[in-house]
C-alpha cells in the first residue's frame, strides 16, 4: 500500500474527469480573431499607410513615425473593442523562455479624467528595465538599460485571461549600443544573410526574377504530462523539471502500446484546448498523436517563415504549459523528465524558399530546378561539415545532454542523411561521373530530371541528427524545451555562408566562358570531395559509427554541454557570424557567457536539490525502515525463527552509499573552480556523475523499503496518465 500522502493523491486523481471549455468549433471564427492580422490592418488603416506597412514587413526595417502613429492607434482601438486595457511588449531573452512587460493604456489628463493612450513611439519602442536578464556581460550595470523593438514581420496579438485581456507586441530586445540581447535580433539577421547570398546564387543561376527569400520551420513538439496533484509530493519536478529520484516502473515503453495508441480523454481534452488557443492566435497546429513514452504526446504545425514560427513555437510552450494547469495536468517540456524511458525532443523541419523560384530545397520537376536543387543541398552539406560543432553547441543545455547519444535520440556527433537515392547522386557527382540515379533512368546534371526523393516516413533514418526528408532537411537533436531560435540562426548562417561561397567559385567560371552546367558541377564535385565525409546513411547509434566517424572521418562526438559550449568561441564560429553580419564576437561571446552559466546554474540547482531530497526525505525513511526490521529480525529470533538478514544488508549498504554519495557531492558543489570553462568541466565531470551515484543509491532503496513509508510518488504511479 502506497503511504498516506501518495494514496491522497492517487485517489484525488481517481475522481478526475475531463475538463470540458466548450470552446466554438469553426475554424473560420476562430482562425487568427485574436490577431492584428494584415487583413485587420487593411481594414483599419488608410491605403497608403498600408502598403509602407505591407512593405516594411516584406523588406523588414523600421516603420517611420508617421506611419507607426497611425498603426498604434488602428493596434489600440481593435485592442480596446476586445477589452484590453494593457500592452506588452514581448521579448525573448537568451534563457529559452518569453518574456514580457506590461504597460497600461491608461492616461491621466488634467482634470483628473482618463484616456485610453497608445502612440507610435510605444508601440515601436519600449523600455524594459531589462537590467537583471542575463547578457554576459555585454551591459555594465550603470548602462543596463536595453530596449525593445516591435519586430514587425510578426503580427501583434491578443492574451485573455480569465481576468482580462492584454494586447502583446513581439519585439526585440537589443541594448542601447545597439546589441543583441535576444534570440530574435540574430534570427532576422541570419535571415537577411541567407537572403543576400542566395539572391546573388540564384542570379547566377540564370533566374532574372528573384523575390527575397526567407528561411521556414516547422517545429514538432515532445512533451510530457503528469497529473500535477504529484507535483507538491515531488519537488524535482516543481524545481528541475524533472524526476531526480526514481526506480523504473515495471511496465515502462516495452510494449509500445503508447505511441500512437487511443489518446486518454483527459489529454485529448486538453489537447483540444490548446488547439482552439492556438487557432484564435493564428498558429496551424496541425497534428497530435501519443509518442513512445507512456505520458508521453507530440504536438506539430504546420510550418511557417522561420521568424514566425519561432514565436508561434515560443507561444505553444506557454500554452501548453498554462493549459495542462487547468487540466489538473503539469507538462514537462523537460528533454529526459524520466530516466529509463524515451526523453523529449524537438524536431526542427527547415528550408529556404521565395515566391518566384518557390522551396529552394525541393527537388523540382525541371532540369534547372534540379540544378538548382542540388546547389542548395551541396551548400548545406559544406556547412554542415565545416561547422557541424557548432550545430551540437547550438543544442547543448544541460536537460538535452541526457538525451542526446542516449540510443532514443541522434548521437551527439552531427552528420547528414541524404536517403539512399540522393546519397547515390551526390556519389556520383564526387566522382566526377554522373550516369545514372539509383532508380534506374539515365541522367545528366541539369538535362534530366531527378528522381522523386521519398518523402514517406519508410526511408527515414531516425538515427541520424540532420536528416534530409524530401522537401526539407529535419535537425533532430534540439532539446524539446529549448527556443528553435538558435538552431535557426546557425542554420540559416551556415548556409548563408555555403550559398555564398558557391557563388564565389561560380563567378570566374562563368565570366570565363564555361557553361553553367559544367561550372555548377565542378564546384558540387569539390563540395563533395571535401565535405562528403559528414554525409552518413548508416545506424548512427552504433558504435562502429562512433569509431568510424570520429577515426576515419575526422568528426567530433561533443558528448556534454562543457565541451560543446566553448565551440562558440572558436575562431572560425567568430568569424562565420561576424562575416554575415549575424552575431558580433562581443555578442556571440556573451552568449557564450550566458550558456554557460545557465548549464552550470542548473546542475547546481539539480545537485542541491538531489541533496536535500536524499537527506529530508529518504535517509529518515530509510533509517525508519533498518530500525523496523531490525525489531522483527529481533522478535523472530526470540520466537526461535531464523530468517536471512539479507534485506537488512542490502538496506543498510545503500543507506551507507547514500551517505557516502551525499558527502562527496556537497564537497564538489562547495569547491567549485574558477573560470568559466573550468567549471563547466567540473559540473559535467564531477557533480554529473556524483548526482548519478547518489541516485543509483536512492532508487536501489526504493525497490526495498516498506512502500507504505516511501514519500515520492513512483514512477508507476506518475506515468499512466488516463
Ligand atoms: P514527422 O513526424 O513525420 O517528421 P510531422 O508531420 O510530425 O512529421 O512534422 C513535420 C513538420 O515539418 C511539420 O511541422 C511540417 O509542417 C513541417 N514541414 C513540411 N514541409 C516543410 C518545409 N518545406 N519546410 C519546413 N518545414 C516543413
Ligand atoms: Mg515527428
Amino acid at each position: 500500500m502506497p503511504s498516506p500522502q501518495r494514496l491522497a493523491v492517487l485517489q484525488t486523481i481517481q475522481q478526475r474527469q475531463p475538463v470540458a471549455t466548450a470552446p466554438i468549433q469553426k475554424l473560420d471564427e476562430l482562425w487568427a480573431s485574436d490577431v492584428f492580422s494584415l487583413a485587420k490592418m487593411k481594414a483599419a488603416l488608410p491605403k497608403d499607410i498600408f502598403k509602407s506597412v505591407q512593405r516594411t514587413v516584406k523588406e523588414g526595417g523600421k516603420l517611420d513615425v508617421s506611419v507607426a502613429n497611425v498603426v498604434a492607434q488602428a493596434m489600440k482601438d481593435w485592442a480596446v473593442s476586445r477589452g484590453a486595457l494593457y500592452f506588452s511588449h514581448v521579448f525573448y531573452p537568451l534563457t529559452n523562455s518569453t518574456a514580457e512587460k506590461h504597460d497600461g493604456f491608461i492616461s491621466v489628463q488634467g482634470d483628473g479624467s482618463t484616456i485610453s493612450e497608445f502612440t507610435g513611439k510605444l508601440l515601436v519602442q519600449g523600455e524594459p528595465d531589462g537590467s537583471s536578464f542575463p547578457n554576459g556581460g555585454i551591459r555594465s550595470t550603470f548602462e543596463a538599460r536595453g530596449y525593445t523593438a516591435w519586430d514587425i514581420t510578426s503580427p501583434a496579438f491578443l492574451m485573455e485571461t480569465p481576468n482580462g485581456v492584454t494586447l502583446c507586441i513581439p519585439t526585440v530586445f537589443i541594448s542601447w549600443t545597439g546589441e543583441a540581447l535576444d534570440k530574435k535580433t540574430p534570427l532576422l539577421r541570419s535571415n537577411g544573410a541567407v537572403n543576400q547570398q542566395a539572391q546573388r546564387l540564384l542570379k547566377l543561376l540564370g533566374n532574372t526574377e528573384v523575390a527575397p527569400v526567407n528561411s521556414s520551420c516547422g517545429a514538432e513538439q515532445e512533451y510530457f504530462l503528469v497529473d500535477s496533484a504529484f507535483v507538491p509530493l515531488r519537488p524535482d519536478l516543481l524545481l528541475a523539471g524533472r524526476s531526480l529520484f526514481g526506480a523504473p516502473s515495471a511496465k515502462g515503453q516495452q510494449f509500445d502500446d503508447h505511441y500512437f495508441g487511443a489518446i486518454p480523454q483527459r489529454v485529448q481534452v486538453f489537447m483540444q484546448d490548446v488547439e482552439h488557443q492556438m487557432y484564435k492566435l493564428g498558429i496551424p497546429a496541425k497534428t497530435r498523436h501519443n509518442e513512445v513514452a507512456p505520458g508521453q504526446f507530440e504536438i506539430a504545425p504546420f510550418f511557417e517563415a522561420a521568424n514566425v514560427a519561432t514565436d508561434h513555437q515560443q507561444l505553444t510552450m506557454t500554452l501548453l504549459k498554462s493549459t495542462a494547469r487547468r487540466h489538473g495536468m503539469n507538462c514537462l517540456l523537460h528533454e529526459k523528465p524520466f530516466a529509463g524511458i524515451n526523453g523529449s525532443g524537438k524536431h526542427v523541419n527547415w528550408s529556404v524558399g521565395n515566391a518566384t523560384q518557390g522551396n529552394l530545397l525541393d527537388p523540382g520537376s525541371t532540369p534547372h530546378d534540379n540544378l538548382q536543387f542540388l546547389i542548395f543541398c551541396g551548400a548545406v552539406i559544406r556547412g554542415v561539415h565545416l561547422y557541424g560543432p557548432l550545430l551540437r553547441a547550438v543544442v547543448a543545455t544541460a536537460g538535452n545532454d541526457h538525451r542526446l547519444g542516449a540510443n532514443e535520440a541522434p548521437p551527439a556527433i552531427i552528420s547528414v542523411y541524404l536517403g539512399s537515392q540522393l546519397e547515390d547522386v551526390f556519389n556520383q557527382i564526387k566522382e566526377g561521373d554522373l550516369k545514372g540515379s539509383a532508380s534506374g533512368g539515365l541522367m545528366q546534371l541539369g538535362v534530366d530530371t531527378l528522381p522523386e526523393f521519398p518523402k514517406d516516413p519508410g526511408d527515414r533514418n531516425r538515427t541520424s541528427p540532420f536528416a534530409f526528408t524530401g522537401n526539407r532537411f529535419e535537425f533532430r537533436a534540439v532539446g524539446s524545451n529549448q527556443s528553435v531560435a538558435g538552431p535557426l540562426v546557425a542554420l540559416n548562417t551556415i548556409l548563408a555562408d555555403s550559398l555564398g561561397y558557391i557563388a564565389d567559385q561560380l563567378e570566374p567560371k562563368l565570366a570565363a566562358g564555361e557553361t553553367l552546367e559544367a561550372a555548377s558541377f565542378a564546384v558540387l564535385k569539390q563540395i563533395m570531395q571535401d565535405h562528403g565525409a559528414v554525409v552518413f546513411g548508416g545506424d548512427g547509434y552504433s558504435s562502429e559509427w562512433h569509431r568510424m566517424a570520429v577515426e576515419e572521418r575526422g568528426l567530433e562526438n561533443l558528448r556534454t554541454t562543457a565541451e560543446a559550449l566553448p565551440v562558440l568561441r572558436r575562431p572560425e564560429v567568430r568569424d562565420l557570424f561576424a562575416r554575415h553580419g549575424v552575431l558580433t564576437s562581443v555578442e556571440l561571446e556573451s552568449r557564450y557567457e550566458v550558456y554557460a552559466e545557465q548549464y552550470i546554474l542548473a546542475i547546481e540547482v539539480e545537485a542541491k536539490l538531489a541533496l536535500q531530497i536524499a537527506r529530508t526525505q529518504i535517509y529518515p525513511v530509510a533509517l525508519r525502515y533498518l530500525a523496523d526490521l531490525a525489531g522483527s529480525l529481533q522478535l523472530q529470533s526470540s520466537m526461535g525463527l531464523s530468517l536471512s538478514p539479507e534485506t537488512f544488508q542490502q538496506v543498510a549498504d545503500y543507506v551507507q552509499q547514500l551517505n557516502d554519495a551525499c558527502g562527496q557531492l556537497q564537497a564538489a558543489l562547495d569547491s567549485t573552480p574558477h573560470g568559466t570553462e573550468v567549471h563547466l568541466r567540473h559540473s559535467a565531470d564531477c557533480i554529473v556523475p556524483l548526482m548519478d551515484q547518489l541516485r543509483a543509491a536512492v532508487d536501489g532503496l526504493e525497490a526495498l523499503v516498506d512502500d507504505n513509508l516511501w514519500p515520492l510518488p513512483t514512477y508507476q504511479e506518475m506515468l499512466f496518465i488516463r
